[in-house]
């Protein structure tokens, strides 16, 4: 997979990502919402709890004013000590009492435990314009307790007063018998009450219509979740208590869950994700993976395929060059810039005697010992290639043992890649040459006499002349004719007539001693010799010579006056320096001829120039 392709997963991760961190915020507002919902739930059961045990503290710590009073409405009236002794132990019990006292009928004080702080109090009178009055009255009517609201007490400072009428029997009546007051400020009933409950939870505020009466520790500290519950001191309902929760006891109910919640699912998506992306990127390199393999075998498939081809064609080219060294023909490819030869077949170099490595060797180093002219062949193979002409040429390879062998080599110039090659088929062709001079010579031979025939004479007459002119020597030529011939063929028939023309030729033949003379049948019973470098002396001598030859061959001729076959020459000598033509000299024989028949036959005729 491409890079560019693996951008939409990567922005589908991301989102997903923003997804899952979403739903975990979620997750945890929601949380954190049930969490703090239940706080509030147990903070209020506990701050109820507070104010439930604080009033029922309260009700259980003055329990000890009730007491005395039963002993009081039962008994009558406590003598002061028992009294003492009743009040002394409620004030051991519950030390917030200020004083407890008894106010009498009339409503002044008459006892007062203890004395010390409470001086000021001695002389009280409980008058209608004091503010508990009204309470105290209530109480006195109904026979119950009543809780003061706070005022300012004469000992000093805010106090509370639980106001407990007393009874006493008198003539079978219950009179009122004035009240028994437990007194307390403000402060100590609080530290008092609160010492024995836990305080360390919540900070604590006594409010009285309202208005704070007491505080207990810092307040500001959590203020939004401060609560506020009517607190019911005895059976006075005007009090109020707000409690804020302490940093402690936040902390002691704070859970960590929402925030390990929100950690663990934000973990949880980071770690999905990671596995995704971790899982996308292998099955991407898994596809890379796979198309890189795809791409291997079609290039393994590729390069087999390339090799099956390579290696067939190898064979093909080794079958080439087998058959090529089958054949009788010399093939060789020789690169003329490097000097190097880069094939050969068998035919090239053993045909001469070399072994491989003599040939290319001699080729490469001194070619012109393998064939004499190589340099100047190569360019008129060059030559003969740019012109379009022929490109075989005849030439001689020296063999190995020295000798030279006739080759007729086909050349053929390539220019590749800047080098140039030459490839040249050869062929020994010495037995064709020979074939060739054979054919050559015979056709220059006469069929029945085996002298040479008219053609010859006719090219080799005009070739001597113009030898012989340069070099300035005379020329002979003597042409003979058979006498009564005719009268021979009649009487002894056509076949002796053959006979005796071979027998006079062979005399012709025979009668030449000299290399460049030549002997032809000129046409039926007519005979020409060539006598080169010869002049009037030596052309008489072989004439003379050749009649001496017939004679004594003595052919019967029954028809000729002499008994035996004869022949008449006419002779005729050329000077050098002269410039007559061959026609002009057979001419001058053949007049030489006629005229040594006019004179009888037999006998030679030098032809003379007319007389002028
Ligand atoms: P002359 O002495 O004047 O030369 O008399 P002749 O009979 O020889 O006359 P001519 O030279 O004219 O005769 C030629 C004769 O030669 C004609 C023919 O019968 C004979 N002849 C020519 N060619 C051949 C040949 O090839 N074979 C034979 N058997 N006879 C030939
Ligand atoms: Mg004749
Ligand atoms: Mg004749």
């Amino acid at each position: 997979m491409p890079a560019s392709s693996a951008w939409p997963a990567r922005l589908a991760l991301a989102f997903l990502l923003l997804v899952l961190s979403g739903a975990s915020v979620l997750l945890w507002r929601q949380i954190e919402g049930v969490q703090q919902q239940r706080l509030d739930e147990r903070l209020g059961y506990q701050a109820r709890t507070l104010a439930r045990q604080l009033e029922s503290t309260l009700y259980l710590e003055v329990d000890g004013l009730e007491r005395i009073a039963r002993l009081w409405n039962r008994l009558g009236r406590l003598p002061r000590d028992s009294w003492e002794e009743e009040a002394q132990r409620t004030l051991a019990g519950f030390p917030a009492y200020q004083s407890i006292q008894w106010l009498g009928e009339d409503l002044r004080m008459r006892w007062l435990l203890p004395l010390a702080g409470n001086e000021a109090a001695l002389s009280f009178r409980l008058t209608p314009d004091h503010p508990n009055y009204a309470l105290a009255m209530e109480a006195r009517a109904t026979g119950e307790q009543r809780f003061s609201n706070s005022f300012q007490l004469v000992q000093g400072g805010r106090g509370f007063v639980l106001y407990t009428p007393l009874y006493r029997e008198q003539d079978g009546v219950r009179v009122f018998d004035g009240f028994l007051q437990g007194v307390f400020r403000v402060e100590p009933l609080m530290q008092e009450l609160l010492a024995q409950l836990d305080p360390g939870s919540f900070n604590v505020e006594l409010l009285e219509d309202g208005q704070r009466l007491f505080r207990h520790g810092a307040v500001e500290q959590a203020p939004q979740r401060s609560l506020q519950l009517p607190l019911s001191l005895l059976n006075n309902q005007a009090f109020s208590l707000r409690l804020s929760p302490t940093q402690e006891l936040l902390e002691q109910l704070h859970s960590p869950l929402p925030g390990v919640v929100l950690g663990a699912s934000l973990a949880i998506s980071l770690l999905l994700v990671a596995a995704l992306a971790l899982a996308l990127e292998n099955s991407r390199r898994a596809q890379a993976l796979q198309a890189a393999n795809r791409r291997y075998k079609i290039e393994e498939t590729r390069r087999q395929e390339t090799e099956q081809r390579l290696h067939e064609s190898r064979e093909r080219l080794q079958l080439v060059l087998d058959l090529t060294d089958s054949s009788h023909d010399g093939l060789f490819i020789f690169d003329t810039t490097n000097r190097e030869l880069l094939h050969m077949n068998q035919a090239t170099y053993a045909s001469l005697g070399y072994r491989p490595e003599q040939f290319a060797q001699l080729l490469r180093n001194d070619p012109e010992k393998l064939l004499p002219g190589f340099h100047r062949w190569l360019e008129q193979a060059r030559q003969a290639q740019r012109d379009n002409l022929s490109r075989i040429f005849q030439r001689e390879l020296i063999r190995r043992d020295g000798s030279r062998q006739p080759a007729e080599i086909n050349t053929q110039l390539v220019q590749l890649h800047g080098r140039e090659f030459l490839i040249a088929v050869s062929r020994d062709n010495s037995e064709r040459l020979q074939l060739e001079a054979q054919l050559q010579r015979l056709s220059q031979l006469d069929g029945l006499t085996g002298l040479y025939n008219r053609r010859y004479f006719d090219q080799q007459l005009p070739a001597e002349l113009r030898r012989l002119r340069r070099s300035g020597a005379p020329l002979a030529l003597l042409m003979l004719d058979i006498d009564h011939f005719k009268a021979y063929n009649d009487a002894l028939g056509h076949l002796a007539g053959d006979d005796a023309l071979r027998k006079v030729s062979s005399v012709l033949r025979e009668s030449l001693q000299r290399e460049g003379d030549a002997a032809c049948r000129y046409g039926g019973e007519e005979f020409a010799i060539i006598l080169a470098n010869t002049g009037l002396d030596g052309g008489e001598h072989v004439a003379a010579r050749i009649h001496e030859a017939i004679a004594s061959l003595a052919i019967a001729h029954p028809a000729s006056p002499l008994g035996r076959l004869s022949l008449s020459i006419g002779l005729t000598v050329l000077d050098p320096v002269s410039d007559e033509q061959p026609g002009e000299l057979v001419s001058r024989s053949d007049q030489a001829l006629y005229s040594a028949k006019h004179r009888g036959r037999n006998c030679t005729y030098l032809w003379q120039p007319p007389a002028a």
